[in-house]
């Protein structure tokens, strides 16, 4: 069959290409993944009666209104309470680091100048952190270092935050106030009905064609499109890893029921040290949910299986840049294009790949529409 544009991946960037292709330009879309499912890793579902996030939390946030108002037309919002803690010993810290969580490791008070003031007795000073080991200690020194930082890195990774950019434990703001959300963003909202739901009413549209559990590269032996291709899977992948295989990070989940309406007092709780996992999620916290029972995610990042994270780290992301190379190419001759976290091999956000999407869909337009 002959489409306009076929795109690869019914992830967040596939659906918002998708439907503003179809909405906009009117173009027959395809769109297809190899999963069974749509929404990519933002896909929830329930499990035991309990609306869970299949592939980790994902805290939706922009500060970007223009893109909450695009996504305003597939959903109502519910207020995102996003509050994680850190467990610490035998204590349950707030976390990211603030004011709250300096008093109860300090065993002091602390007021925004008196704690800049100590922290400024421990930093390991740095101008230039290269790396975020060096990051973490040149803003809170050694102890904070070690006690909510390096194990969890080092978990997560399978590299010591030496190894790692300093934008990887730069992700995580340091507060010397008593905020104690997760992030920093002007909007914090999760969709009413669950992600999966919202990115179904996005593509609900009579010129798209969705299939599932179809592999792209048997596909595009079939199905031919005019104008162009959007690829959102891994690059390396793409390219029969011809240049070397690009690192990932994958992730395992373990989800338990419990009889209890919550199990643990915020959605998120870090373990950097002891247990083999990073977190645990209790979703209910978020997605506003009343059940009498509950449902907790253990998540232990792993080397193999699907790729959840690129590797922030100066090798791979040489071998990325080769592979960009080739994506050029590829994109001027035959009009595919890469787009999203795996085929970027970029550590990026929901919003910053939901972003990347209107831009690429803006590019894709002015290409092949506007001429
Ligand atoms: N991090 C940490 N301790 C924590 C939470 C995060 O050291 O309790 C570091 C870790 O290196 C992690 C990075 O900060 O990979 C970014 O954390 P975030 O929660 O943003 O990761 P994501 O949700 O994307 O897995």
């Amino acid at each position: 069959m002959r489409f306009d544009i076929i795109i690869a991946g019914a992830g967040p960037v596939g659906c918002i290409i998708a439907q503003k292709c179809a909405a906009i330009l009117k173009w027959k879309v395809l769109i297809l993944d190899k999963r069974d499912h749509i929404a990519g890793n933002c896909k929830d579902e329930y499990k035991h009666g309990v609306l869970v996030h299949t592939y980790g939390p994902h805290y939706f946030r922009t500060s970007n209104d223009d893109l909450l108002e695009y996504l305003s037309q597939f959903t109502e919002w519910i207020p995102g309470k996003y509050f994680v803690k850190s467990k610490v010993g035998k204590k349950l810290y707030p976390f990211p680091i603030n004011l709250d969580t300096l008093e109860l490791f300090f065993k002091k008070n602390f007021d925004s100048d008196s704690a800049q003031k100590f922290l400024d007795t421990k930093k390991v000073r740095n101008a230039n952190p290269q790396n975020s080991e060096e990051f973490v200690l040149s803003k809170v020194g050694t102890e904070l270092y070690k006690s909510f930082y390096l194990g969890y890195t080092l978990k997560q990774w399978g590299m010591h935050p030496k190894d790692l950019s300093p934008s990887v434990c730069g992700r995580i703001p340091i507060r010397f106030n008593r905020d104690s959300r997760y992030v920093d963003s002007t909007h914090q909202l999760m969709p009413k009905d669950g992600y999966t739901e919202m990115y179904k009413k996005m593509i609900a549209h009579e010129n798209i064609t969705l299939m599932l559990e179809v592999d792209y590269f048997e596909a595009r032996q079939k199905h031919e499109s005019k104008y162009a291709t959007v690829y959102t899977g891994p690059i390396d992948t793409y390219f029969d890893y011809s240049l070397g295989k690009l690192p990932w990070r994958s992730l395992e989940f373990e989800f338990r029921e419990y009889k209890q309406e919550y199990k643990q007092e915020c959605v998120q709780i870090n373990y950097p040290n002891e247990t083999p996992y990073t977190r645990s999620v209790e979703a209910k916290h978020i997605t506003g949910q009343k059940s009498d029972n509950t449902v907790i995610c253990n998540e232990t990042p792993v080397d193999n299986g699907d790729a959840y994270y690129p590797i922030p780290h100066k090798s791979s992301q040489d071998l990325y840049l080769d592979y960009e190379e080739l994506a050029k190419e590829e994109t001027l001759n035959k009009h595919v294009y890469f787009a999203g976290r795996l085929a970027t091999y970029k550590y990026i956000n929901m919003d910053q790949a939901m972003e990347s999407a209107f831009e690429m869909f803006d590019r894709i337009k002015s290409t092949h529409f506007d001429k």
